[in-house]
């Protein structure tokens, strides 16, 4: 089958010649696409939106490939896992000819695609627990004419069922001219590994992933679709020829930054955690006959009393998906515990009265710091720092560990010049998450306050005042301890204290530098504890605001 997979493409398709369109910007002069010379206005931060993207910008397609573990070659991006959807069937399904393959109850898009290219649809539903029907699905592949892609969803939407079996492989095997099309928009939350290794054996195999869910960026439309690069390449004429606008392209680098990355896994922790709650606790709502296990960020229901239940839900402005029409079911997706909270209430289970975690998050990035704090005031499990300077990390991890707070800290820094701007920054941005989970501070204790430590003579006191300010007596005997420059140990205090708004104050003697910076910093955290501690709602402060 030398010229696989053109003998399974639309003809049209294998014939015509791809559009011609340069794209993206180099150092040539570009007077070849009408385009306008000038950034437009605001022109700071629009550089380069006069010019056409790429049609893959580069960059773009490379961190995609490194984050779903590929290669660029193999890596369509487009609109949402949707456009991949859309363009695979525009590239290998003949108008009234052609057919695909779905187990409902499924996402409703594989079968809205079918119908607008003209293309039949061939449903084998899932079976008992909403099990894939291996021999049912085999049994209609082989019967029938002109298949072109069999659709499996898993983590299946609205079930929220996974593939346990070699199911996938089966097909692969058995219907080498049929796209197995494996759609991974809820991979993330599954304990399956992807499909995407796979591709490499199978050349049939297409696996889409999407950057809406997990990523937490469905408003800015990003998906993949990742096959044998003959695939790709012939999905490639078919995409249109500048599909992701530049800001679309910036919006994603940054939110998959390096920095960024450990953020969206504390996220995921949270969210899995969640899941198991509003599982267990949805079971003894009055409304719900039955929750069914999920492997993504939602679960399906089945409700009695569901007039009652709409009753309950719309005036508290509780939007679940309702697929009651279709298959009896409702769909409930996992929010924030806040709000989750909230959704229980509809469902009538009362949840005991907790206050919410205080939880702050900053993303800094400038030319030369790449930083992602998330700090968790009132749950210490999480602690994970990585700035790349091991003595700042030890310290960092210790003023966690001693404030009693979780904090996960990762910066990629210019570290090839120096130390200065990691060790800065990561103060700021701690400050502004430490500021932002404070919130309205009801509650806190504001002061803290430590005596000395060790044979090293540490005094702190702290006031998170609103009002920065930070004093520093002390001298060093040696001016580094590893990499870290000891000079920077009073201009950390200082940074921390201008974003989180605290007054600061230190005094430390000694005869040694890594233990008069470690008694500094292990001295603030004891200061802090008892500030950030929370007991009731009151404000300290007559003023009654901090
Ligand atoms: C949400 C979803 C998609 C669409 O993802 P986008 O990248 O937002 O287009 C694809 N498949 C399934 C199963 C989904 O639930």
């Amino acid at each position: 089958m030398s010229n696989w997979p053109e003998n399974i493409a639309r003809k049209s398709i294998v014939e015509f010649s791809a559009y011609s369109a340069r794209g993206g910007s180099t150092s040539a002069l570009h007077l070849d696409a009408n385009e306008s010379p000038y950034a437009p206005p605001p022109v700071k931060g629009a550089e380069g939106y006069n010019r056409y993207p790429e049609q893959q910008p580069s960059a773009l397609r490379q961190r995609l490939a490194d984050l779903y573990g590929t290669n660029i070659e193999r890596i369509m991006v487009g609109r949402g896992a949707d456009e991949a959807i859309e363009v695979l069937l525009r590239t290998f399904c003949e108008a009234g000819q052609d057919n695909i393959l779905i187990c409902s109850p499924t996402f409703g898009y594989y079968a809205t695609c079918a119908q607008i290219q003209g293309a039949g649809i061939i449903d084998v539903p899932l079976g008992k627990d909403y099990q894939w029907n291996n021999e049912a699905i085999i049994k209609a592949a082989s019967n029938a004419k002109n298949l072109k892609v069999i659709f499996l969803c898993t983590p299946n939407n609205p079930t929220g069922t996974i593939i346990q079996d070699d199911l996938v492989e089966q097909l692969c095997e058995r219907f080498p001219n049929v796209l197995i099309a494996v759609d991974e928009a809820y991979e993330e939350f599954s304990s399956a590994p992807s499909y995407t290794p796979k591709t490499k054996e199978f050349q049939n195999l297409i696996v889409m992933r999407t950057l809406s869910k997990a990523y937490a960026l469905a408003g800015v439309r990003g998906g993949v679709a990742i096959a044998d690069p003959r695939v790709i390449d012939l999905m490639l004429k078919v995409l249109p020829p500048y599909p992701i606008a530049r800001p679309v392209e910036d919006a994603i680098m940054n939110a998959l930054s390096p920095a960024a990355m450990s953020t969206h896994a504390a996220r995921l922790t949270e969210w899995l955690s969640e899941r198991d709650r509003m599982f267990e606790a949805l079971q003894s709502s009055s409304f719900v006959e039955k929750v069914y296990p999920s492997e993504a960020n939602f679960l399906l229901l089945d409700v009695k009393d569901d007039k009652k239940l709409m009753d309950e839900l719309s005036p508290r402005q509780v939007k679940i998906r309702d697929y009651r029409k279709t298959t009896g079911h409702m769909r409930i997706s996992i929010g924030s515990p806040e709000e989750n909270t909230i959704a229980l209430e509809a469902f009538g289970v009362s949840v005991p009265e907790v206050s919410a975690d205080r939880i702050g998050e900053t993303h800094r990035k400038t030319k030369e710091t790449d930083i992602s704090v998330r700090v968790n005031l009132d749950d210490p499990k999480v602690i994970k720092i990585d700035t790349g300077i091991g003595f700042y990390d030890h310290m960092l991890e210790s003023l966690a560990k001693h404030s009693g707070i979780g904090l996960v800290l990762t910066c990629k820094g210019d570290l090839e010049i120096d130390a200065h701007h990691t060790v800065e920054d990561c103060a700021l941005a701690l400050g502004t998450a430490l500021k932002q989970a404070l919130g309205d501070k009801a509650g806190i204790g504001r002061f803290g306050f430590v005596m000395p430590m060790d044979e090293t003579q540490a005094r702190v006191a702290v006031d998170l005042s609103g009002r920065p300010a930070m004093t520093f007596k002390g001298s060093f005997p040696t001016d580094h301890v590893g990499e870290f420059p000891a000079e920077m140990c009073p201009h950390v205090f200082e940074s921390l204290a201008q974003t989180l708004g605290a007054a600061i104050q230190i005094e430390v003697e000694g005869e040694n530098t890594h233990h008069m910076i470690e008694a500094s910093f292990k001295g603030v955290a004891r200061a802090l504890r008892p500030a950030f501690a929370r007991s009731g709602t009151d404000i300290a402060s007559t003023k009654g605001v901090i």
